[in-house]
């Protein structure tokens, strides 16, 4: 195996897996999505490793750069920011890979919708409030299906984490209010979750839009919506005594 796609989390080097570190390290040449992947986590790279930043090359050059190594037998590791899953645009090598016969693997990383709710030290599943979270984004020169627009999305009042959107704030808040969220729902904002320099803004559907101008929101944070966000809620069934599961009687 010479490719591997590789989460690198949300920000924080810390936050990408033990096993993405350790082909970090071991890696003769690495394409990373310099838009997004923190360069902190270039130093874990061994000296002597060709290092690509994605950001100005195109799809064919990505290829022709994992070609190339993969001939040489070289370890190549393509770093993407987050999960490589949400939003990575990884299936088009994938696929370009499969059909030049090489062989690849998966590392997966935490999302960063993932640590905007430890930023936020949230649940976004809780009992009688929402039991789903949906991650979505706006349309913007990528197309979104007409059954998946914000406004559709929005009939569920579920716990929504969008992407990609932040500049586009005004377009969100319309949408969701007129797919059915009240003007009162809760809504959050993280700016670059697990960065040192990580921002935390909460407001309502209401207000947010206002607060994201005073504040200068860049493009690299999620909208966090839903009612989870406001206190009320069941406890969880999980933990309460009389509740027993596969590893622990009932009280
Ligand atoms: N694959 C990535 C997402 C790439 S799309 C992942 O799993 O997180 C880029 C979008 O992700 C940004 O527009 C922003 O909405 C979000 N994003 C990426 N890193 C972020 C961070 N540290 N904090 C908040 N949002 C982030």
């Amino acid at each position: 195996m010479n490719v591997f796609f590789v989460g690198a989390g949300p920000g924080d080097p810390e936050l990408i897996t033990v096993k993405g570190q350790r082909l970090l390290g071991q890696a003769d040449i690495i394409i990373y999505a310099g838009s997004l992947v923190n360069p902190a986590l270039l130093s874990l790279v061994k000296n002597g490793a060709a290092i690509y930043n994605s950001a100005s090359m195109t799809l064919d050059e990505v290829i022709a750069v994992m070609e190339q190594g993969v001939k040489e037998n070289k370890l190549v590791v393509r770093l993407h920011t987050g999960d490589p899953s949400i939003y990575g645009a990884i299936q088009e090598q994938m696929d370009k890979l499969a059909v030049k016969d090489i062989t690849f693997e998966v590392i997966p990383g935490v999302s960063s919708f993932l640590a905007t709710a430890a930023a936020l030290k949230q649940e976004y599943t809780l009992p009688d409030v929402s039991q789903t979270v949906i991650i979505t984004r706006l349309e913007g020169r990528t197309p979104v299906p007409e059954k998946e627009k914000l406004v559709k999305l929005a009939s569920h009042e579920a716990t929504m984490c969008i992407f990609l959107s932040v500049h586009m704030l005004d377009n969100v808040v319309k949408e969701l209010i007129d797919g059915g969220y009240t003007k009162e729902t809760p809504v959050a904002i993280v700016q670059k979750a697990s960065w040192p320099d990580q921002k935390i803004f909460r407001a309502t559907l209401a207000t947010i839009a206002q607060l994201a101008k005073e504040n200068n929101i860049d493009r690299t944070a999620m909208i966090v919506v839903g009612k989870v966000l406001s206190t009320d809620y069941a406890l969880s069934r999980l933990y309460a005594p009389e509740f027993g599961h596969m590893f622990r009687e009932a009280k």
